[in-house]
C-alpha cells in the first residue's frame, strides 16, 4: 500500500499544501483574533536567523537602531495627504485606556514614519547632523481583508529603516543601497532566492511616496511576491513635519528622506520558494539547525555517540542539534525533521557503528549515503555550500523558465493566467493598460530597465514591466 503523503501534495491545491506546512512543521498557528498569528519556536528561529543576518547587513551602512512607541496619536496622521489616504483603510484605533475614552484616539502603528518624523524635526538641526539613519525592529498593525500566514498578517514583525538626508542624490542612492547591499545580498546568499529588482509604478507606491523601489520573486505556483521595499520619500514628510537643516552655506533647507522595511513575510515566501511535498527546505546559511544527528535505537553506546559527534560538528563551526529521543519511533523523527527542512540528518544506530560510519541523508537534493564518521566534519561545509547554491539555481530556473516576452495585453494575461510572468513593453502598456490587466487580477510588479538595471523614470525610453499574480 502507498504511503498516505504527509501534506497535501503541491500540485493538487497549493494554498492547502502551504497551510499543511506551516501547520505540520510546526512554523505558525493562527491567532484568536482574524488575520494575527502565533509564531511557534522553530518559525520563530527562523526569524531570529533573518533578523542576526539583516540586522549586521543594516549596521554596515552605518545604521543604527532605536525604539518609537506602538501608539501614536490619530492627529499625527492628518499631516501627509497621501500617507494618510493610503493607510486609513488598515488602521486599528485605541480609543479607550484605563476605562475611559480617550481625548485622543491613538493609532497602533501601521508603520513609523508619522512617529519618527516628528521626532527627526526635533533632532537635525543642522548639516551636521545628516546623514541621520534609524532602523527599529517591532510588531507594526495594518487591518488586512485578505489575511495569510506569514504573507499577510494583521501584526507582522519587521525592520524598518527611516533616513534624512542633505541631498536628494544621497536619500534617492541610500535607498538604491538599502535594495542592492542589505536586501538583495541578504535574500539572494542567505534565502538562497532569486528576484527581480525595479521600481513600482505610481499606483503601486507607497503612500507618501515618490519612488518605491522592490525585489519581486516567484513563488513555487508561478505567482509573484513583493519581498522587500526601499521608499524614496522626496521631501513630502520633511514638509508635514517640517524637518529642516542649517545647510553650510546658512540656508534653512528640508531633508531629503527614505522608508524601508521588510517583514516576517519572508518566512512565507521561504515556504513557498523552496517548499516541496515533503516539507520545508531551509537554506544551509539561514538554517538555525544545519545538522542533525539522530540516534536510530536508544542503545548506550549510540547515544555516546552521537552526543560526540555532536560536539564534534559544534566545534567544527556548524549549528548542530543533537535527536536523541529515541523513545519516539525514528521513522517518524525522520519525517519530522523533514518537514522542517533541516538541510542533514546524520543517522546513527548500532550496525553503523560497527562500521565506523552514518548515513547522511540530504534534504535539498534528497539521498542518502553511508559516510565514514570521521569524514563528516570536513565533509559537510563543502555539502552545505552546494545545497545552498542548488536552492538558488533552482529558484532562479524556475523564474527564467516560467516568463514570457509578450507584446500585448492579451498575450500577458493568457501567459500569467497559468502562473507565471510576462514582460511587457511599459510603452504598450502604461496606466491604462495597468488597469485592464487588473480586471484580471494581473498587476504590474515592477518597471525594469531594457538592461536589467533599475530605472531612473516610469516612462524612461525601452522600460519593461513584469507583469503577474501575485500574493
Ligand atoms: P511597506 O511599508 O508597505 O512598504 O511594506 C514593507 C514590506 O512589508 C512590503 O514590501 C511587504 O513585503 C511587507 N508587508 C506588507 N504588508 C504586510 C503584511 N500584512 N504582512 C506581512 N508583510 C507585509
Amino acid at each position: 500500500m502507498a504511503k498516505a503523503p504527509v501534506l497535501t501534495p503541491r500540485a493538487d491545491d497549493f494554498p492547502r499544501w502551504y497551510q499543511d506546512l506551516i501547520n505540520k512543521a510546526e512554523l505558525a498557528d493562527n491567532g484568536p483574533v482574524r488575520g494575527t498569528m502565533v509564531i511557534r519556536p522553530y518559525g520563530y528561529g527562523l526569524w531570529e536567523r533573518m533578523q542576526a543576518e539583516m540586522d549586521a547587513r543594516i549596521k554596515e551602512t552605518g545604521t543604527q537602531n532605536a525604539y518609537f512607541p506602538l501608539l501614536i496619536p490619530q492627529s499625527y496622521f492628518a499631516k501627509e495627504a497621501d500617507h494618510v489616504e493610503g493607510f486609513a483603510p488598515e488602521l486599528a484605533v485605541v480609543t479607550h485606556g484605563g476605562g475611559k475614552e480617550l481625548e485622543e484616539p491613538a493609532v497602533v502603528r501601521p508603520t513609523s514614519e508619522m512617529i519618527i518624523n516628528d521626532y527627526f524635526s526635533k533632532w537635525v538641526q543642522s548639516y551636521r547632523d545628516l546623514p541621520l539613519l534609524i532602523n527599529q525592529w517591532a510588531n507594526v498593525v495594518r487591518w488586512e481583508l485578505r489575511p495569510r500566514l506569514f504573507l499577510r498578517t494583521t501584526e507582522f514583525l519587521w525592520q524598518e529603516g527611516h533616513t534624512a538626508h542633505a541631498t536628494y542624490e544621497e536619500a534617492r542612492d541610500f535607498a538604491a543601497r538599502i535594495q542592492s547591499d542589505v536586501y538583495g545580498d541578504f535574500i539572494r546568499n542567505v534565502l538562497a532566492m532569486d528576484f527581480v529588482s525595479g521600481r513600482k509604478t505610481v499606483k503601486e507606491r507607497f503612500a507618501g511616496a515618490v519612488n518605491t523601489l522592490t525585489l519581486e520573486s516567484m513563488m513555487g505556483d508561478g505567482k509573484a511576491l513583493q519581498m522587500v521595499t526601499s521608499h524614496e520619500l522626496g521631501q513630502n514628510f520633511a514638509k508635514a513635519f517640517n524637518t529642516r537643516y542649517l545647510s553650510r552655506e546658512g540656508k534653512q533647507e528640508l531633508v531629503w528622506q527614505t522608508s524601508w522595511g521588510s517583514t516576517t513575510r519572508m518566512i512565507g515566501a521561504l515556504v513557498m520558494t523552496h517548499g516541496d511535498d515533503n516539507g520545508l527546505r531551509v537554506p544551509p546559511r539561514l538554517a538555525q539547525i544545519q545538522v542533525v544527528v539522530l540516534a536510530i535505537k536508544g542503545d548506550e553506546t549510540v547515544l555516546a555517540k552521537v552526543r560526540e559527534i555532536g560536539d564534534r560538528l559544534k566545534a567544527a563551526g556548524l549549528r548542530v542539534h543533537v535527536d536523541d529521543r529515541t523513545d519516539i519511533p525514528f521513522g517518524r523523527r525522520a519525517v519530522d525533521w523533514e518537514l522542517k527542512g533541516v538541510p542533514v540528518r546524520i543517522e546513527l544506530g548500532p550496525r553503523d557503528l560497527e562500521n565506523g560510519t552514518a548515513m547522511l541523508a540530504r534534504r535539498i537534493p534528497g539521498g542518502k549515503e553511508a559516510v565514514p564518521l570521521d569524514a563528516l566534519a570536513a565533509l559537510l561545509p563543502t555539502v552545505l555550500e552546494e545545497d545552498q547554491e542548488l536552492l538558488l539555481r533552482q529558484s532562479r530556473e524556475r523564474r527564467e523558465s516560467r516568463t514570457s516576452e509578450v507584446s500585448t495585453i492579451e498575450q500577458a494575461v493568457e501567459a500569467t493566467a497559468a502562473g507565471g510572468w510576462a514582460r511587457v513593453p511599459w510603452a504598450e502598456l502604461g496606466e491604462e493598460g495597468e488597469a485592464r490587466l487588473a480586471e484580471h487580477a494581473v498587476t504590474v510588479r515592477c518597471l525594469v530597465a531594457e538592461d536589467g538595471s533599475v530605472p531612473d523614470a516610469d516612462d524612461a525610453p525601452g522600460n519593461v514591466a513584469v507583469v503577474a499574480r501575485a500574493y
